[in-house]
């Protein structure tokens, strides 16, 4: 994903390599990762008995990952956002289990008929025979932008954050028959009020709150008071990037996509 692009090899085969001692496993409880003695990550052999819904997610530089469901309280759990602070890699392939995992709970009734779905073999798929549909692992698209004027960015605090306080580039979905493009140009009007051009792509992130593909630009301010949403903004203002306030973490594309502006001016 976004920083450590080229530094994993991800591989994504339809099947499910022979199990080996060294596959390793990602377990969910109630909505979070279970650790034991400290980590995420279970080896095959420290698998607890009560596991569900064992499902492959893919190799990472050549280990095997699979999830599951845990039946038993674990000794302790850690949220998805939380092992993304700690580590890009774990987050990424913890991500697609979980998207894996809702897929599967979401998809299995065809939407069409109503008739049980089957998984196919090989493919991340689920089918319905009769309808010959295809029900694959959602990924939502949603726009992600940083408003830039010079040294200063737009910044606003969505109703979601009101309790950390936070800052952050303004974001949403795209609609179906819209491109990124058109979604950046409405959403930036629609959120703030302001005008943008010159829109420049940065980089995506896969962001599992849920299954939201997050595309990144830059676009440049072009005119216009700033004017919040009704219900959807709290605040939105103007910020020096030497003189931010709270803000995304640093593993998520908002945070990157600052950090990154901040340095290109820097380089100016
Ligand atoms: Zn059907």
């Amino acid at each position: 994903m976004l920083y450590e692009v080229g530094q994993h090899r991800v591989d994504l085969p339809g099947l499910a390599p022979e199990p080996q001692a060294a596959d390793r496993f990602l377990l969910w409880w109630q909505g979070d990762l279970a650790e034991h003695d400290d980590t995420v990550i279970w080896q095959r052999f420290e698998l607890p008995e009560a596991v569900s819904d064992i499902e492959f997610v893919g190799l990472l530089n050549g280990h095997a990952y699979y999830t599951g469901l845990l039946k038993q309280a674990p000794e302790s759990t850690q949220t998805l956002r939380a092992l993304g602070i700690q580590s890009e890699t774990a987050f990424m392939m913890a991500a697609r289990a979980r998207g894996l995992l809702d897929w599967r709970r979401q998809h299995k009734f065809c939407g069409q008929c109503g008739r049980p779905t089957q998984a196919m073999e090989g493919e991340s798929a689920m089918v319905c025979q009769p309808c010959r549909l295809r029900f694959y692992p959602r990924v939502s698209p949603c726009i992600i932008t940083l408003v830039t004027r010079g040294p200063e960015v737009l910044l606003a605090q969505g109703v979601h954050h009101r309790q950390s306080g936070w800052y952050s580039t303004l974001a949403g979905f795209i609609e179906t028959g819209e491109s990124a493009e058109q979604a950046v140009l409405r959403e930036v009007r629609e959120e703030v009020g302001v005008s943008v051009h010159n829109l420049r792509y940065q980089g995506s992130q896969a962001w599992p709150f849920p299954h939201q593909l997050m595309l990144g630009f830059w676009a440049d301010y072009e005119q216009g008071d700033i004017v919040m949403a009704d219900g959807e903004i709290l605040d939105a203002q103007w910020f020096h990037i030497d003189r931010l306030p709270p803000g995304p973490p640093g593993f998520s594309i908002a945070g990157w996509m600052l950090r990154r502006y901040r340095d290109f001016l820097a380089e100016l």
